[in-house]
């Protein structure tokens, strides 16, 4: 491809709206341009990379034997309706209705409708088990689009469903996915971590995360260095912290005038957060619920959704906090509270301490377990530094990372729902018991840039850059230069590399700095030597350059190349 015709019209500002270096580059290296909220048009340079992450996942998929089909994006409500999704979805679903007034969604996420294929295709086992995937458009009206495609409302998936016989079945495709996604994702040059994850609404059995790790990374991670275990904090088990039990105190209300906040509380009574239990208000489906955690700590989400068996949940508004407590915000506590208190694990280690009077600038102290009913103690807080491991009582370590994959064994909810059955070997009908597995392109892409980067622009592994290798004329007036550049990107391209030749009458400098911006892995730099057959020969990813015969740099320029894209696949 020749520069000159390219439609490129990189940035050298930062986006003041972009706050991830992906988000950023993406914008500044014309990959893409926002359309509206969590909404993007990718420009040319910007799809050859993503067809590059498509086709990276498609191969490992095809090798791990699945089946690519496609699926409209624009859905039916009644196969959502009769798994129940229709509603637990909620405004995350964008909704639209045909002339005839019927519903239907954009899907966010395909399981009804492959169960709904399989269950016309496939009626004995004979026919299983299978693997189908498409790598397709989704919708999700988020609440919160950001970091340009890592979390938008319209996004590519390849989405993967597995149909066994059996759990031991189940067992067997799980494995092969997990071995794909690695695969593909070792491909693209990502360091990333398997994580077990909660699994949440979609029900099942077990589910695994893979984490690419970076700072912009929305999802927390911990891991154990001795054991191996590592899990979304979302998931992670937390192990109570042992404190020393004294003697029941006698219960007091004490005056702590302005002392709303923890950190105002600890100042007011020289003491320390963990003596201290935070009672929390949720609203929960529509109900109050009160949350307890120790001063230090804080309450996870997802463990109290799953506990309250609950789909939306959120802090309760201050208006039902002052009404449920009778006291200002920040007076909360468990004795006497009209509401069910469910209290973690930890604060039943705790002794004499301190929780909110549920009365405005008031406390009690002393307080022990005997003096509240808890609805349940359960593990309800989230795990962080310093925390032990679950599994092996080690420390744990906590990483950011972005979730770029979900593998999720489902087992029947949806074979159940939707009537999926096969006929076994006696002839009884049986449900199919099923996987899912999903990689978000865009976003896999865009953590790719986040991990490969420098202050110039992106470092584009070879397998993912949308062009291999570019030859830079520096002086695009000089027709000695300008031939010989020539020469060399057509000799590139008889050798099957992907070449850009920056044929533009620009100054060499920017030439180099769109070069480096958008990430060529190989740059060929024709200049003031062409005459003596000589040129510079400069990786992205390296500071120096070297000088180089023409043909040798083109010979170097290939192995490097081909070296780079050899891939041994873990079977
Ligand atoms: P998240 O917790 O980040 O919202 P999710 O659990 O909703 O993700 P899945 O339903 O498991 O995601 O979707 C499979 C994959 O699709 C994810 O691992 C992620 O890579 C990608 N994905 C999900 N939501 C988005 C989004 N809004 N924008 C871009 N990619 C997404
Ligand atoms: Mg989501």
């Amino acid at each position: 491809m020749r520069v000159s015709n390219m439609m490129l019209k990189t940035l050298r500002e930062v986006p003041a709206e972009a706050e991830t270096v992906s988000h950023q580059l993406m914008l500044r290296a014309a990959m893409m341009r926002k359309m509206a909220a969590g909404i993007y048009s990718f420009l040319p340079l910007g799809l050859r990379t993503l067809h590059k992450v498509e086709q990276i996942v498609r191969e490992e998929m095809d090798a791990a034997g699945a089946q690519e089909l496609l699926m409209p994006a624009i859905l039916p409500a009644e196969y959502y309706q009769e798994s129940g999704r229709w509603d637990v979805f909620g405004p995350e679903m964008f909704r639209l209705k045909d002339r005839g007034a019927r519903d239907f969604c954009l899907g966010p996420t395909h399981e009804e409708i492959f169960t709904q294929i399989v269950k016309g295709e496939v009626s004995s086992y004979r026919q299983l088990p299978l693997t189908l995937y498409q790598i397709q458009t989704k919708y999700r009206d988020e609440r919160r689009p950001r970091f340009g495609v890592m979390r938008s409302r319209e996004f590519i998936m390849k989405d993967a469903y597995s149909f066994d016989r059996d759990e031991k079945g189940l067992d067997v495709s799980y494995q092969k996915m997990y071995k794909a996604y690695c695969n593909a994702f070792k491909r693209m040059g990502l360091d990333f971590i398997v994580v077990d994850a909660d699994s949440g609404a979609m029900g099942g059995s077990g589910s695994q995360e893979f984490m690419v790790k970076s700072e912009s990374g929305e999802d927390t991670v911990a891991y154990c260095e001795a054991c191996g275990y590592a899990a979304n904090d979302e998931k992670a088990a937390c192990v109570p912290e042992k404190m020393a039990k004294e003697e029941p105190k006698e219960l007091k209300k004490i005056h702590t005038p302005k002392a709303g906040t923890i950190e105002e509380l600890v100042d007011f009574l020289h003491t320390d957060e963990k003596h201290f239990a935070k009672t929390l208000l949720y609203a929960a489906d529509g109900k109050t619920v009160a949350v307890m955690v120790r001063g230090d700590r804080e309450v996870n989400e997802t463990k109290l959704a799953n506990l309250l068996g609950a789909n939306e949940l959120a802090l309760a508004e201050a208006d039902v906090v002052v009404e449920v407590t009778g006291a200002r915000v920040g007076f909360a506590g468990p004795i006497g509270l009209p509401v069910p208190v469910y209290c973690d694990l930890e604060v039943a280690e705790m002794s004499n301490f301190i929780v909110g009077a549920n009365e405005s600038d008031y406390h009690y102290e002393n307080v022990n377990m005997k003096d509240f009913t808890p609805e349940v103690i359960a593990d309800l807080r989230t795990i962080t530094e310093g925390d032990v491991c679950p599994r092996c009582g080690k420390p744990v370590s906590t990483t950011r990372g972005v979730e770029v994959g979900h593998i999720f064994k489902l087992g029947t909810k949806y074979t159940e729902a939707l009537d999926c059955t096969y006929l076994d070997e006696n002839g009884a009908a049986t449900k199919i018991v099923m996987g899912c597995y999903g990689i978000g392109i865009n976003r896999t892409l865009a953590a790719v840039i986040e991990q490969n980067n420098d202050e110039n622009g992106i470092i584009w592994p070879v397998s993912v850059a949308p062009y291999q290798a570019v030859v830079v004329p520096v002086n695009g007036t000089n027709e000695e230069q300008m031939a010989l550049a020539e020469d060399i990107y057509k000799k590139l391209q008889k050798n099957g590399i992907e070449v850009l030749l920056d044929d533009r009458n620009e100054r060499p400098g920017v030439k180099f700095k769109d070069a480096d911006l958008i990430g060529i892995p190989v740059r060929i730099t024709v200049g003031k030597k062409a005459s003596e057959g000589i040129v510079e020969y400069k990786l992205r990813q390296e500071e120096a350059a070297t000088d180089l015969a023409i043909e040798e740099a083109i010979k170097e320029a290939c192995a490097y190349i081909q070296t780079a894209l050899q891939f041994e696949r873990e079977e």
